[in-house]
């Protein structure tokens, strides 16, 4: 797949994305949350986030899996590691379904109102 393929994939995916969000039932709530302090951990180094997973979290919580793609801590402040990349000037690029869906790990801390993401095609259907 060429780099415009890989492209427009990426964008017809943001794409399709929203398309089914805006299908989504609507709702008349409002939502206003003040995270505080949230702390982004996100490594380039696949080796270096394991590393310092082992190191923060699991020293203390041993029977903790390896660090996956995209983990929400319910630590204070709350954590949420994922993994990074770079575009083609340097820019670092974080996941952004990742982000997104782990983002929802921590609003949900917050109100319980919001959506558990890892049920959220179960229960939506
Ligand atoms: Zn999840």
């Amino acid at each position: 797949m060429g780099i415009g393929d890989r492209a427009a994939v990426a964008g017809a995916c943001f794409n399709d994305y929203q398309a089914w969000f805006d299908s989504l039932s609507a709702t008349d709530a409002t939502v206003v949350i003040d995270l505080g302090t949230v702390i982004i951990r996100a490594f380039g180094a696949p080796a270096e986030k394991q590393r310092q997973w082992d190191e923060i979290w699991r020293s203390r919580y041993p029977e903790w899996g390896p660090a996956a793609a995209g983990v929400t801590v319910s630590s204070q402040p709350r954590e949420i590691w994922c993994d990074l990349r770079q575009d083609r000037n340097g820019n670092l690029i974080l996941p952004p379904h990742v982000l997104g869906h782990e983002l929802l790990h921590v609003l949900r801390l917050q109100d319980p109102r919001i959506v558990d993401p890892d049920r959220l095609i179960d229960d939506i259907y």
